[in-house]
């Protein structure tokens, strides 16, 4: 019999592909020989990585850049060779400002992802009234949380800095990164480390202070990174390295094929084969499975081997958004278009969440004569805008420009791409129904849930968790073998 073990990915998303790809390192190391199917549904590679290349245009319809805080994402590119593409953020214009009482405010420097990390900013900034700062600074003088009760984002941070703070300032920059409502989603699930911070310090301000000073000096082995950085040619290129990458390890790859459902066999006690049922009819039998589709797509799959899982995974909710890049002729926009771009509170009423001065942050993004720029609507509890079709939702978008950052000017390019349940939100009490998953699952050795649905919605998270899966597959690979 032969000793080759066979392990399927379903999905191949970043964090599918991510999974392949360390899965082979992995079982190499561990020097077990293995045969990796990855399936996708859908015609290309990337699940909600989309470059598009119009012209000299470079539109990312998914995520345009990841964090270079959290090194997965960095450390994958190394590996694939693609270094030289990484870009960072144009380091000239980098201010980013906040809608507020019918005028854009810079936001102040010293806030580092979404929390303080100076207070001398924040005093001239102008975006809080003196009642708010001085909320925001008793931050220093509170007593600490001591239960270890999970709290919503909206509680934590009306807690600590005071409600003014949260809803002007770091309400919006989570909408911007979760499309979410804060009211709702969990700070231990999201932004664990404010929870360290507060443990630790006393304080979010002191402890962002503190952070900053232990902060990794610069190498002179590792550049100079932004906070955020991309790929020279967009995140596609990311995806067509693994997808490369794969293929010459000899994996397979099947797209345009569906997963409709799963069956286990059990061939010895607490030993499994698992049949992935594909589109058509065809079965493909492995010894492990890794399930890197949205959670919901999960639920559907996990059912019918262990219904309280399915129903677990049906408990975390999608929020539905759109992206629209609209370019324009430079000269029509120089004035209105400074910085980054801006975040919109919901307090606000708008049904903008965010817009980016792509071609500002990214300069070879767009030629010269014209200005990219990429808007962001929906999220939880402003989905109505995503009924529009795309002609009264580009003038429901260009009317927002309008008022917020006055650009008036006709775009000479526009694309909406809309992206239904695609953001997975981390709800009150998330931590704790992953743990009742992994307990539900636990009978199935072998099969394991990995994506952006569970441990971090960023690229480098799913990159990051992709790794971990492979490392538990391999795991259960050597023990059966064993
Ligand atoms: C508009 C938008 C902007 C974003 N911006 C950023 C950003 O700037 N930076 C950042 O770090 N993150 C960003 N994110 C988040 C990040 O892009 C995603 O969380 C991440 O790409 C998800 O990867 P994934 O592989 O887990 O899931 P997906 O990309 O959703 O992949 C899942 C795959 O499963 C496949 N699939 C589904 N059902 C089946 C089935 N039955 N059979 C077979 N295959 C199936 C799908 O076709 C898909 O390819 C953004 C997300 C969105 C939507």
């Amino acid at each position: 019999m032969s000793n080759v073990r066979t392990v399927a990915v379903i999905g191949g998303g970043i964090s599918g592909l991510s999974t392949a790809f360390a899965l082979h390192e992995q079982a190499a190391a561990a020097g077990i020989p293995i045969r990796c199917t990855v399936v996708d549904s859908a015609p290309v590679w990337g699940g909600k990585i989309v470059t598009h290349r119009v012209g000299n245009l470079v539109t990312e319809a998914g995520p345009d850049s990841f964090l270079s805080q959290k090194p997965a994402a960095l450390d994958l590119c190394k590996k694939l060779g693609l270094t030289d593409e990484l870009i960072n953020t144009n380091e000239t214009g980098k201010r980013a400002s906040v809608y507020s009482h019918g005028r854009l405010h810079e936001l102040p420097e010293g806030l580092v992802v979404i929390a303080p990390n100076q207070l001398g900013p924040f005093l001239r900034s102008g975006l809080l009234s003196w009642t708010g700062l001085a909320r925001m600074g008793l931050d220093l003088a509170l007593p600490v949380k001591r239960s270890t009760e999970d709290e919503s984002l909206a509680a934590f941070f009306r807690r600590r800095l005071g409600r003014q703070a949260f809803e002007r300032m770091l309400e919006p920059l989570m909408a911007g990164i979760y499309a979410g409502d804060a009211e709702q989603m969990s700070l231990q699930a999201t932004f664990p480390r404010f929870v360290e911070l507060e443990q630790q310090y006393g304080s979010i301000i002191r402890g962002m202070m503190a952070s900053k000073k232990d902060g990794p000096p610069a190498t002179r082995s590792s550049p100079k990174r932004t906070m955020f950085i991309s790929l020279k040619n967009g995140l596609s290129d990311l995806v067509a390295s693994l997808v490369r990458r794969l293929t010459d390890q000899g994996v397979t790859l099947k797209e345009n094929c569906t997963v409709d459902a799963l069956r286990v066999r059990s061939h010895q006690p607490g030993r499994w084969m698992y049949d992935v049922i594909l589109s058509g009819g065809t079965a493909l039998s492995v010894d492990s499975l890794v399930l890197a589709t949205p959670a919901y797509v999960s639920a559907e799959l996990v059912r019918p081997l262990t219904p309280i899982a399915g129903g677990l995974l049906e408990l975390i909710p999608y929020a539905s958004t759109a992206t629209i890049a609209m370019a324009y002729p430079r000269a029509s926009v120089s004035n209105a278009a400074e910085g980054f771009g801006f975040v919109v509170p919901r307090i606000e009423g708008r049904d903008l969440i965010a817009a980016t001065w792509t071609s500002l942050k990214w300069p070879h993004r767009a030629p010269p004569d014209q200005l990219l720029a990429r808007c962001y609507v929906g999220g939880v509890g402003r989905e109505t805008i995503l009924q529009l079709d795309d002609q009264a939702l580009v003038a429901r978008v260009r009317e927002e420009m309008a008022d917020i950052c006055g650009v008036t000017a006709e775009p000479v390019y526009v694309e909406v791409n809309r992206w239904m349940k695609a953001m997975p939100q981390y709800t009150l009490g998330h931590l704790e129904r992953l743990n009742q998953l992994e307990a539900a699952l636990s009978r199935y050795g072998g099969l394991i849930l990995t994506g952006a649905g569970y441990r971090g919605v960023g690229i480098p998270d799913c990159i990051r968790d992709g790794a971990i899966a492979a490392e538990r597959v391999v795991r259960y690979l050597s023990g059966e073998r064993s």
